[in-house]
């Protein structure tokens, strides 16, 4: 879409309004679906032309930290200092999905119980898993064809999002179950089944991942999120792409963000 300037002004003061009671509505239901795109404001945003990423913070005064942050994401992991990280515990036991819902800025399976990781003695809940492509995070420069985002969220409504970054390669049978109940229209919601999450469940320690200070990738930016990327890339075959593909529509991956002198790091082998 191509707006003029006039009209964008125009657009946006609709929007405006017509967002303030659902945004309202939209903040005290948010429990159960808490995640990265949470932000759930009916402002109008996107990842091309006057309301892509360059213009998010101009949208609306909420999303002003997607200009403002210093700690954004996301970023291209170059140099990551080995540190006394202890390994993150997976347990996702018995993943109960909601729905899968085509929203027009991702593919996104909400989660309605079953996932939990541990991080610095602190549980975190699996509230959804959504996906871009290409990738948002780069490691050494290299972008990856998909990107898959397990945001979870602590009793006291701190995120921590994993990262899983997926190389072209072999069919990848965890995602095949999820393709088949595929939203490829935008605003489409469908169900998928408890067994088609069951190739996601593990518990485990990880050991193996990056870790660093961030913020969502959507509006509004919101900084302090615990990134987790992991270090051990999974894989996707070029159907299973172009399925992803067809159902965005367009890229939704949010340009790099400047480090800004944040750290990355990442965990001693020999550490516990
Ligand atoms: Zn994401």
């Amino acid at each position: 879409m191509k707006f003029t300037a006039l009209k964008a002004i125009g657009f946006l003061l609709v929007s405006a309004l017509i967002a303030l009671p659902s945004w309202t509505f939209a903040k005290d239901n948010n429990d159960s679906n808490s995640n990265e795109n949470a932000a759930e404001t009916h402002v109008q945003w996107s990842y091309q032309g006057k309301t892509g990423p360059e213009y998010w913070a101009l949208l609306s005064d909420e999303f002003n930290t997607c200009h403002a942050g210093k700690n954004q994401s996301p970023i291209n992991i170059s140099t990551a200092v080995p540190a006394k990280l202890k390994g993150i515990r997976f347990e996702y036991n018995m993943l109960v999905p909601e729905n899968m819902v085509n929203n027009g800025h991702t593919i996104q399976v909400n989660i309605r119980s079953g996932g939990k990781i541990t991080i610095d003695d602190k549980a975190f809940f699996l509230k959804q898993i959504h996906f871009h492509t290409p990738s948002e995070h780069r490691i050494d420069g290299t972008s990856y064809p998909l990107e898959a985002h397990f945001v979870h969220v602590s009793k006291d409504n701190e995120i921590a999002v994993v990262a899983l970054l997926y190389r072209p390669g072999p069919v990848n049978t965890a995602l095949d179950p999820l393709l088949k109940v595929m939203p490829f229209n935008v605003g489409e919601t469908t169900r998928p089944g408890v067994r088609d999450l069951e190739l996601f469940e593990r518990d485990k320690v990880v050991k193996n991942y990056f870790r660093y200070s961030g913020s969502l990738t959507t509006p509004p930016c919101t900084e302090g999120v615990r990134w987790i990327v992991l270090q051990t890339r999974s894989n996707v075959n070029r159907q299973q792409l172009e399925a992803f593909q067809y159902a965005l529509k367009h890229p939704n991956n949010r340009p790099l963000q400047p480090l800004n002198g944040r750290v990355v790091v990442k965990k001693i082998p020999s550490a516990r």
